[in-house]
């Protein structure tokens, strides 16, 4: 194995061992998908869930309290890592975000909703928009309609 791959491999651990199904473990870090089949079943006992995910963020935060737990989570990823979230995707980074992330959720995001915010935040779909009654920064796509509205304070 060069050290490459074991850098790889040590990456998907952390991805799968947080919940991350072996397709975006796969898209992150090329590693054959059967073998990544088979870390998760020896990591969580059981097969990865079949069957399609929703594909962006948006689609993941149905509810206030989950757009607000996205919002904590953006906070702790964007403490770690800085303006450098908007151009890049650093997947240990992500990993180490939302395992801080978790310490202080009230109600916890997945895994899965988490990579998607990072990932959508590097791509500029999601961003940024401040309220201008509470003065909060929340995350805001143009394609969902509840993300018009501030979660903090409705407005
Ligand atoms: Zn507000």
């Amino acid at each position: 194995m060069t050290a490459q791959e074991a850098s790889a491999w040590k990456t998907a651990f952390k991805m799968v061992r947080i919940g991350l199904p072996p397709p975006i473990v796969h898209a992150a870090t090329g590693l054959c998908r059967n073998r990544l089949r088979d870390l998760y079943r020896y990591v969580h006992g059981k097969s990865a869930p079949q069957g399609r995910m929703s594909e962006y963020a948006y689609r993941r935060l149905r509810t206030k309290d989950q757009r607000i737990e996205g919002l904590i989570f953006f906070k702790t990823y964007y403490n770690l890592g800085g303006d450098r979230i908007f151009q890049t995707l650093d997947h240990d980074l992500t990993v180490d975000a939302y395992l801080a992330y978790r310490n202080v959720a009230v109600q916890e995001i997945d895994a899965i909703t988490a990579w998607y915010i990072a990932r959508d935040l590097r791509g500029g779909v999601l961003s940024l928009k401040l309220c201008q009654t509470c003065g909060e920064k929340y995350l805001y796509d143009p394609r969902s309609e509840m993300m018009a509205k501030c979660p903090v304070c409705g407005e």
